[in-house]
């Protein structure tokens, strides 16, 4: 039986929650992270590398507003179980394309405690990259275990609040909206 006590039951709704960042917003820091990007990047190629599935949205709208060579890649990792770190973070798909001897701008759709940024580096920096380095849309700092030095790029830094929309799911709900709100469980 649904009741308004299941969380998912808000699904059905267009706005679970409190609005963080609202489409207009996303865009406009996404402009101007691949404005900054493409500065950097002057004259080099570029592999992206997006981490499935979280930072879907982000990288293809991140890579359209690149003006250098780039490609595109993805690899995919398990993620949290509801709102609970698991502590486990596995390889599920890896990349298409060597990326040794590349520049590499590794797209993460939200930093928290960074353990999963941590591994995906690691595994990453046994390809021998000529560069690496992140650009994550999100950043909770407030829950930080391990700091990351490669995090060049920061779309937003936010509360510690767990966050849906714009690729960002809640049990694979929610990636569909075009902003980023807070999960509000009941
Ligand atoms: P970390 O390993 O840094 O603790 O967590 C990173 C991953 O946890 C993210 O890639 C994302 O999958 C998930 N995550 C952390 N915080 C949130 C959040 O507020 N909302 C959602 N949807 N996922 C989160």
């Amino acid at each position: 039986m649904a009741t308004s006590a299941n969380p998912l039951h808000l699904s059905q709704d267009p706005a679970p929650g409190k609005i963080l960042i609202s489409a207009l917003e996303l865009q406009r820091r996404v402009s101007e992270l691949g404005a900054q990007v493409t500065a950097d990047y002057q004259g080099k190629a570029l592999v992206l590398v997006g981490i499935l599935r979280g930072s879907v949205m982000f990288a293809a709208d991140l890579l359209r507003r690149i003006d250098l060579p780039v490609t595109l890649d993805f690899l995919a990792i398990s993620s949290y179980v509801g709102r609970d770190a698991s502590g486990v973070v596995r390889l599920i798909k890896d990349l298409d394309h060597s990326i040794t001897g590349k520049h590499v701008l590794l797209v993460e759709d939200i930093i928290d405690t960074g353990l999963t940024l941590n591994y995906v580096l690691r595994v990453l920096a046994t390809r021998g990259p000529e560069s690496l380095t992140v650009c994550t849309l999100l950043d909770k700092p407030a829950r930080r275990l391990i700091e990351q030095p490669l995090v060049k790029y920061v779309g937003f830094h936010i509360p510690d609040v767990f966050v849906v929309g714009y690729g960002l799911d809640y049990n694979q709900r929610f990636r569909n909206l075009p902003y980023i709100g807070v999960l509000q469980l009941p």
